[in-house]
């Protein structure tokens, strides 16, 4: 069993965005991200931190705007609109989930696709199953690349995602798909799930349940990974795998933490470079 270090691959990731932004910096323009969070809920508040502490060490400057869980969702569109016609802010991000009043798809539908680093938005999820992404979703591509940096082949491999959400299981589905994968969605209604894990070369829990994938789902030399994260019995972080039951049979297997959440960052590092190229490109063309 090989452990998948997250932490390196997000490392190696951040290193070639750090590189862009250097080269973006020497023409005169800055990469910014803005950040919005609604409320106080105390995973966001990590989550929110993490990206910010990202976009400081490659280089791309980071813009809070933590409004109070009373925000209307009129006050809430106001200022996506404000971001949306600001030059200088490449990338949108609104942390979610958002306070209950807020209607969360009206939210990521306001963003302008160009400027949507989640790559959330219909226009990007319709480009990302036509096979003309412009923006990779965050987690699924961190995923991708942790197996190319692997060297673990997709291609033609029986690929089971346990999960079918709009950030994670489906997405997933369409950029393995896309690397010629045999792919297989799987849901709370799916039967004999088990069974259905069994036949997996590559094993993705995107579940939200603590070791809910257990060693007798898991065919010997398996590759796994987990995108969960919980918390256990012991208000210890942990993913979708029975990481200690699950490593002896995987022949990978990513932990958690240190597995999918440096990824899902870096991943976003790398879009808002990209969207700071794209909107720039007369300027960097002009030099
Ligand atoms: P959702 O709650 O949106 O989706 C969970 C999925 O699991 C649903 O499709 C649901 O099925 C399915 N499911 C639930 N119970 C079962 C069951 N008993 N058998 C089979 N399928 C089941 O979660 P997300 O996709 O947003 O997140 C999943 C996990 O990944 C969470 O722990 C989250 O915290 C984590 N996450 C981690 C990220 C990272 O950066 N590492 C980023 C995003 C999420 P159905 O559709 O039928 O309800």
């Amino acid at each position: 069993m090989k452990i998948i270090d997250g932490k390196s691959t997000a490392f190696e990731t951040c290193e070639k965005v750090r590189l862009r932004v250097d080269s973006l910096l020497k023409s005169g323009v800055e990469p910014c991200l803005a950040v919005i969070i609604v409320g106080d809920d105390p995973a966001s508040r990590v989550y929110v931190n993490n990206k910010k502490k990202k976009c400081a060490a490659v280089g791309i400057k980071s813009l809070e705007f933590a409004l109070p869980a009373k925000t209307t969702q009129g006050e809430l569109l106001e200022l996506i609109e404000q971001l949306n016609k600001n030059s200088l802010v490449n990338g949108i991000l609104c942390q979610l989930p958002l306070p209950e009043h807020i209607d969360e798809k009206a939210v990521i539908e306001a963003i302008d696709p160009q400027k949507d680093v989640d790559c959330f938005c219909d226009v990007n999820v319709g480009k990302l199953w036509t096979g003309n992404a412009v923006f990779l979703p965050c987690t699924p591509a961190g995923v991708m690349e942790m197996l190319r940096q692997y060297n673990i082949e997709v291609s033609g491999k029986n690929c089971v995602i346990v999960g079918r959400s709009n950030i994670v299981g489906k997405p997933l589905a369409a950029l393995m798909l896309q690397k010629n994968a045999t792919v297989t969605v799987c849901h709370s209604k799916t039967r004999e799930l088990a069974s259905v894990c069994r036949s997996a070369d590559i094993l993705v829990a995107a579940v939200g349940r603590a070791k809910f994938i257990t060693a007798d789902m898991v065919r010997e030399n398996a590759v796994v990974i987990d995108v969960g994260i919980n918390r256990d019995e012991n208000g210890k972080l942990c993913g979708d795998v029975d990481f200690d039951a699950v490593k002896d049979k995987a022949s990978f297997i990513t932990p958690v933490p240190g597995g999918c959440g440096p990824m899902t960052i870096a991943m976003l590092m790398q879009n808002t470079v990209k969207a700071c190229e794209i909107q720039n490109k007369g300027v960097l063309k002009n030099e």
